[in-house]
């Protein structure tokens, strides 16, 4: 293969796609013509590449899956979250000084479950549920103890008020931010349909598999005036009064679950543990980037990297069986699979999502307004590497493309080179985002 005269270009190649381990295999062309007089004034066609073919990234996100791509993945994740906090990517600096929070929400219990670092459960009495498992436990467990999370008692735990949980939690929140606003209104006396014309309110979350797989959502949260981040918030438009807001709405919304025959109708909400607190400009407070770096690093990780669930969706029962995960995240599966099979739970889709135990929502959502999105931030990193097959469009051009997918992943030996290149660039690449996203402290 080195002797190739084919060898530097299909080096070159692999490296411009920063040695992604799963790249997309395209062949066309793209040519870019006067619109007046038709004449090419640029044209790239992959019959002279190598294999006739141009390899890009796969952009998964997932670091079990493509550790480069789920690397850059997280560096614009970082790019983005901070941009929404401090500016920058075409968001005004001014941003900084608006009310801004971050906020966790988590899911309510659904069972006692042992715990990390303290005196697990301790009781004195001795008890044991009706099942005959103690109700204590009393070790005190390292945190990656693999009991840690793993409920005392399985048949006490409600593993289909947590799957269902899970399936709702993005509605949940939907309801939480629509409920932020109006509380927001009301506490200044503004009829609850007029906030828009007051005041905009922006996030960006993520959501975390905790040991006990269910999940955590992290949020920022800002608040603008309504033309969004170039303009000032109302003067009641505090944190502090955000903060209420935000405590008043995680106790109070609800969503109810279709009703079932087996299960009843269940009413959802937040768990008691909520935490806001505001970011301060004055960096009196936790520091944007540490958010923005935090934020990133969940974006990386699936229900799989977590122990929460496995890399690809079940599609039988013994897939669920053979899945590596522990008992108690296999009955999670199990409860998303059977009731799945329940036409009243058809909308849910828990069977595609037993592999995440009902959670459907992405890993990163944001609002329009919160900041730049990840489409902007490729554009932006195509451009300032000419990509071959991508061009901006130029006034008075017409662009013609002609691509089609026509396989992807590596032969062994390139999958080798591949790797190499990959851990050349998380060398070189952006250390300091690296270092924040993989160890949320600033390299010094
Ligand atoms: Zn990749
Ligand atoms: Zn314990
Ligand atoms: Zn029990």
């Amino acid at each position: 293969m080195v002797q190739d005269p084919n060898f530097p270009r299909w080096l070159e190649q692999i490296a411009g796609t920063g040695g992604c381990a799963n790249p997309v295999h395209l062949s066309g062309s793209t040519s870019t013509l006067d619109a007046v007089t038709g004449e090419i004034l640029h044209h790239y066609d992959t019959r002279t590449e190598p294999n006739e073919r141009l390899l890009v990234r796969c952009r998964n996100r997932r670091a079990t899956v493509c550790a480069p791509c789920s690397r850059l993945h997280a560096g614009d994740t970082f790019h983005l979250v901070r941009a929404g906090l401090l500016g920058g990517k075409n968001v005004p600096a001014t941003v900084r000084n608006r009310p801004r929070l971050f906020v966790t929400l988590t899911a309510p219990s659904f069972g006692p479950v042992h715990r990390a670092g303290e005196l697990c459960r301790p009781r004195r009495d001795g008890g044991r549920c009706e099942h005959g498992c103690p109700l204590s436990c009393g070790t005190v467990h390292t945190p990656d103890a693999s009991v840690v999370g793993q409920p005392l008692c399985p048949d006490c735990y409600d593993y289909m008020g947590h799957v269902l949980w899970h399936a709702h939690a993005s509605k949940l929140w939907d309801r939480f931010v629509i409920d932020v606003r109006r509380r927001l209104a009301s506490s200044v006396g503004l009829v609850q349909s007029r906030f828009a014309q007051h005041a905009r309110l922006s996030f960006a979350r993520v959501a975390e598999y905790q040991k006990r797989a269910a999940v955590h959502v992290h949020a920022v949260v800002r608040l603008d005036g309504p033309a969004g981040p170039e303009d000032e918030p109302p003067s009641w438009g505090t944190a502090d009064r955000l903060i209420d807001a935000v405590h008043a709405s995680a106790r109070r919304v609800v969503v109810n679950t279709p009703y079932s025959l087996a299960v009843g109708e269940l009413a959802l909400r937040w768990g008691s543990q909520v935490d806001a607190r505001p970011l301060r400009a004055d960096s009196d407070g936790p520091d944007d980037d540490a958010v923005a770096a935090y934020v990133a690093k969940y974006v990386t990780k699936g229900a799989s990297e977590t122990g929460a669930g496995i890399d690809h969706r079940a599609t039988t029962w013994d897939d669920i069986d053979a899945a590596p995960v522990s008992e108690h995240v296999r009955t999670l599966m199990r409860v998303c699979w059977r009731l799945g099979g329940l036409p009243e739970y058809e909308p849910l889709h828990l069977r595609t999502w037993a592999h995440t135990l009902g959670y459907r929502g992405h890993i990163l959502t944001k609002s329009r307004a919160y900041s730049t999105t990840y489409a902007a931030l490729r554009a932006e990193r195509a451009h300032h590497m000419g990509h071959g097959g991508v061009q901006d469009e130029v006034p008075g051009t017409v662009t013609d493309r002609h691509w089609r997918y026509v396989g992807s992943g590596h032969t062994p030996g390139a999958a080798l080179i591949a790797a190499g290149i990959a851990e050349d660039v998380a060398r070189n690449r952006e250390a300091v985002v690296d270092e924040w996203v993989s160890h949320g402290r600033r390299s010094a």
